[in-house]
């Protein structure tokens, strides 16, 4: 079994280094690079050794890692899929908003479903994706930045002027969730600010930073809590813990009876539908590409692809001890009891009974405990990759998650357990 201690400060390490989908996938290339991956360019021609290991990006914000079967083309994969996304504040083109007092706010558009009032009164700070002047037009140069130091902070409105607010605080995403960045002597001062203070980071003029993608953060590290140590406490737990148990999964485990793959897409958050989202090809692309290269006809992939199964992790929602009556009855995971199976009726997650017992059987040859989610009848629940994979790939498969507590809040929590036991599960879904 994997150490519960060791486990989760690795967990914290990734998830501090990973504010933001960009930075995400960049985190996950430093470790690929690590150990022994290289990555290919999809314009290239692609010559892959059995047994060897190489992955792709998409867009800097999705990345598909693979390790090659010994096995012939038709042997199959072995995939656990995951998101680099998480519900956050974008920052706008012609952010700067210039007030009374020289205060100047950052004008932002809500990315996914944040719980907003979560944001508020906190230590915030920027990161994402530059994109800067290169000798190309079509192809201008991309760098990741992230300011470590807190740049802005979103306050509430004092009680005094709402006496109500501890009733229900209907916010405006335009009106009170605009974050301030500091204090200026006048507009022309606030004037490009933003592109300014990114050309400073970046090392450029101002008149080279094109355009960019960039989201704020809480600068809050991620850290345990509780008598024993036994939560995690973070920004992005829902996906990023998936991605590191995936992540450590791929990176230390040696099977090659299939071709092991991990999958993170991008924009989860917002429906998948973009060329770096599940409901893209590229997945589809990367295994058919896959099975080419290994010398394997379409005839080939098609058998692969029946030969294959898949583990879509993305948390799930556990039972909270204040709100009993938001569980499904019977089937409600607990904090600290295992990878969680997620089983929908109506077919919003990808799971069967086949897949479910799958997975079963995986955690029972891991020596980890499971248990399922079912919503309550009554609440409608949420969707994942899983379903819209199978549109793209004809695969088995099953959903799962860890189960954490204010999924979408700027700060989730998770337990430490949970983790070492995901971790333990995926190592033997890929050694099997
Ligand atoms: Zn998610």
């Amino acid at each position: 079994m994997e150490d519960v201690k060791m486990t989760a400060r690795s967990l914290m390490e990734f998830l501090d280094k990973s504010p933001v989908n960009f930075l995400a996938v960049k985190t996950v290339k430093n470790e690929l690079d690590a150990n022994g991956f290289k990555q290919l360019d999809p314009a290239d021609h692609w010559e892959l050794e059995r047994g060897g290991k190489y992955y792709i990006t998409k867009n800097g914000s999705a990345i598909f890692a693979f390790v090659v079967t010994t096995g012939g083309p038709e042997a199959g994969f072995r995939i656990i899929s995951a998101h680099s996304d998480s519900p956050c504040l974008r920052i706008k083109p012609n952010a700067e908003m210039c007030g009374e007092g020289g205060v100047v706010r950052l004008n932002v558009e809500v990315y996914g479903g944040p719980i907003l009032y979560t944001w508020f009164d906190r230590p915030l700070s920027i990161a994402g994706r530059v994109v800067l002047r290169g000798e190309d037009v079509l192809h201008p140069e991309c760098v990741t930045v992230k300011f470590d130091r807190p740049l802005l902070t979103i306050p509430h409105l004092a009680i005094h002027f709402n006496r109500a607010v501890n009733e229900g605080n209907p916010l405006s995403r335009q009106k009170d969730m605009l974050p301030v960045i500091g204090l200026v002597k006048d507009s022309l001062e606030s004037d490009g600010l933003l592109v300014r203070l990114v050309a400073e980071a970046v090392g450029r003029k101002p008149e080279d930073v094109l355009d960019f993608d960039l989201s704020l953060y809480d600068t809050t590290p991620a850290c345990l809590v509780g008598l024993h140590e036994e939560f995690v406490t973070s920004g992005r737990l829902d996906d990023l813990s998936m991605v590191h148990a995936a992540l450590t999964a791929l990176t230390s485990t040696t099977s090659t009876t299939q071709t092991r793959v991990m999958a993170v897409f991008d924009n989860e958050e917002t429906g998948s539908g973009t060329k770096q989202g599940a409901a893209s090809p590229v997945l589809c692309q990367l295994l058919r590409r896959v099975t080419g290269c290994l010398g394997g006809s379409e005839e080939d992939y098609l058998r692969s692809i029946d030969n294959s199964f898949m583990v879509s992790a993305d948390n799930a929602h556990a039972f909270h001890p204040n709100y009993p009556e938001k569980y499904d009855p019977t089937n409600h995971p607990v904090v600290g009891g295992g990878p969680v199976i997620k089983i929908n009726a109506n077919c919003k997650y990808m799971t069967d009974a086949d897949s479910a017992a799958v997975f079963r059987g995986i955690c029972e040859k891991a020596g980890v405990p499971f248990q399922y989610f079912v919503n309550h009848s009554d609440v409608a629940g949420g969707s994942t990759l899983g379903n819209i994979l199978t549109s793209q790939i004809d695969l088995r498969g099953v959903d799962m998650g860890e189960a954490i507590w204010a999924m979408h809040s700027v700060r989730e929590t998770a337990s430490a357990a949970d983790h070492a036991y995901t971790i333990a599960a995926f190592k033997t879904f890929f050694d099997l």
